[in-house]
């Protein structure tokens, strides 16, 4: 019950609170992503909790922590994760997650919010706020505050919770979480329930100083798309709407030309790029920016 002791009821400039945010995954993490490969969940998960900590960083005596690889280098552990919430000595912990249901799209729905099986009374107090203030920003059906035996919940000492924000899987709340829009919107629904659970003010104006950055400008590797049904490109194994597939269609067209696919009508989106490759490609370009001089 430490979050009690460390402001005080209606005191809008808490001395110290420390949040520790947790973007689930990492961009390379198997699985995590829309059945389409056109997002993975880390880039959801990292782009909320970097606007969250933007705007904790205009509520005074708040201070804030990420667990994960923020530049998206690794999927940190989850061991480190809560080790790095416990030695830092976070009042909270709030996961942030999208939720998936099989592998393919389903009609799975809406958001929902996990304490530990056997929470403290502060973790759940903490997952209803946060819980309302997402249903009440989003619309999004109200899958209600669960308890489940997840790692992050489970092993950090202070109270915490995993939040779902929408279904990768449900077609249309795909699209909700690949929108910045959405990603601010719940950002700032996650600002406003940790603050009401903790007694401080959010500046009622908050800015986003972050510039907008498309979910493609985090690093990744691509996915192949399992799902064999959907619509190709003019390579066989590049999925119409993928998120590669307008980058690969420009840098192989004729007028371009930096790179081309193979003579069984393949890309291989998946292929490494040996660095003799690259310097072919690098001097293709070089070459081509001289001509256009
Ligand atoms: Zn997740």
């Amino acid at each position: 019950m430490k979050l009690i002791l460390v402001y005080k009821k209606g005191d809008d400039s808490i001395n110290h609170l420390k949040i520790a945010l947790d973007a689930g995954h990492g961009p390379d993490t198997p699985g995590k992503r829309t059945p389409d490969g056109s997002m993975r969940e880390f880039q959801f998960n990292s782009a909320v909790a970097r606007y969250a900590a933007e705007l904790l960083a205009q509520c005074p005596g708040v201070q804030t922590l990420f667990t994960h690889a923020a530049d998206g280098s690794r999927d940190v552990p989850l061991k480190e994760r809560t080790d790095r919430a416990n030695s830092w000595g976070a009042d909270l912990l709030v996961s942030i997650h999208a939720n998936a249901s099989g592998d393919g799209w389903s009609n799975a729905e809406g958001i929902e919010t996990f304490t530990y099986s056997v929470p403290s009374a502060a973790s759940t107090r903490l997952a209803q706020t946060i819980q309302s203030a997402l249903i009440a920003s989003t619309g999004l059906r109200d899958r209600g505050v669960k308890i489940a035996n997840f790692h992050m919940v489970r092993e950090s000492k202070m109270p915490s919770v995993l939040l779902e924000c929408g279904f990768m899987t449900n077609q249309q709340e795909a699209e909700l979480l690949k929108s910045d829009a959405y990603r601010r919107k719940c950002a700032t629904a996650i600002v406003s329930g940790i603050a009401k659970a903790c007694n401080f003010h959010v500046p009622s104006q908050p800015e986003f100083n972050i510039p907008d950055k498309p979910a493609t400008q985090i690093p990744q590797n691509p996915v192949p798309n399992p799902d064999n049904s959907s619509k190709k490109t003019e390579f066989s194994d590049v999925n119409a709407g993928s998120w590669y597939e307008s980058a690969i269609q420009r840098i192989s067209s004729s007028e371009i030309g930096l790179m081309s696919g193979y003579p069984d009508g393949t890309f291989k989106p998946d292929e490494r790029v040996t660095r003799g490759e690259l310097a072919v490609i690098l001097t293709r370009l070089l070459n081509r920016e001289v001509k256009q001089e």
